[in-house]
């Protein structure tokens, strides 16, 4: 997509701080951090959110949710942390092009729910 920041990103048009990247996948540390651990994994083609997945996003999902702990724990995560995708207006998501937050790097997240 033309004008997606993170589509930018991927096509290195824009600078980001990059700890990942495959054939599929980039992860960029996120450029204002809510814990002392905070990036953002996301797909490299334009998928805008959660919802506008299908079947065939299947494999790149799960490849997606397999990644996150491994690169969490090369972030210094070994002991936990949190994934959010915000999805959509009401799930506050600002950046319509599909990631995964990772946060941690704390003794212990507050409690979201
Ligand atoms: O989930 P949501 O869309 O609200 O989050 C977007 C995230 O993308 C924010 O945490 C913001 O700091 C991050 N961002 C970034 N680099 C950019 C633009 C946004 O890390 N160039």
């Amino acid at each position: 997509m033309e004008d997606c920041i993170f589509c930018k990103i991927v096509r290195g048009e824009i600078p980001a701080r990059k700890i990942h990247e495959d054939e599929d996948t980039l992860a960029f540390l996120d450029i204002h951090p809510v814990a002392p651990v905070h990036f953002l994994l996301i797909p490299k083609q334009h998928i805008e959110s959660l919802s506008e997945t299908d079947s065939a996003h299947q494999q790149l999902l799960g490849k997606m949710m397999w990644l996150a702990p491994r690169l969490a724990a090369a972030q210094g995560c070994q002991d936990g942390f949190r994934a959010i995708i915000n999805n959509g207006r009401i799930g506050g998501q600002e950046v319509p092009h599909l990631h995964i937050h990772i946060i941690g790097g704390k003794n212990r997240l507050p409690a979201m729910i």
